[in-house]
């Protein structure tokens, strides 16, 4: 019988679930880092006292705010409207077809929701801009061996 660590499948499997609660983990401490998480009975973000069964945020508007950069479709409408609905780099200017990156590339994370998805982390791009980013990417990533950087330390951008 063949050991489970030699099944590739099952490795990739393991690895991705790996990655997903290293995101939970993640998302945990970036919700301890908002003003309020400590102080039961208080918004973890604006500290409106809650009411009825409310747990953690105060309205639709403090979660949303927080959906607005974990949830990858609000983060990417968000990225968007903070960009002013164009590619972002100088000079291009382009307000059709355009795209969201990820400064620090999510790497085996699919669409799902975590902190790679902070704004920090994104930039509105038209298509082309958008494709010499994932090249280099690429190029990155074989150099590198698929080890990804933490989001939050890459303020700035990787490339
Ligand atoms: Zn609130
Ligand atoms: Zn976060
Ligand atoms: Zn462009």
């Amino acid at each position: 019988m063949r050991a489970v660590t030699d099944d590739p499948e099952w490795e990739a499997c393991m690895r991705q679930f790996d990655e997903r609660m290293m995101d939970l983990k993640a998302a945990n401490e970036c919700v301890e880092t908002l003003p309020h998480h400590a102080t039961p009975g208080l918004c973890d973000r604006c500290g409106t006292e809650l009411t009825g069964r409310r747990r953690r945020w105060c309205s639709k508007r403090c979660e949303s705010e927080w959906a607005g950069q974990h949830y990858w479709n609000a983060a990417r409408n968000n990225a968007k409207r903070r960009d002013g609905q164009q590619c972002v780099r100088p000079g291009c200017g382009v307000t059709t077809g355009l795209e969201v990156n990820h400064i620090e590339p999510r790497i085996g994370r699919g669409y799902g929701w975590g902190c790679h998805n902070h704004l920090a982390n994104l930039e509105t791009l038209c298509k082309p801009h958008h494709q010499d980013v994932t090249n280099e990417q690429r190029k990155g990533r074989r150099a590198v061996g698929h080890i990804a950087a933490p989001v939050d330390d890459n303020q700035g951008g990787l490339w």
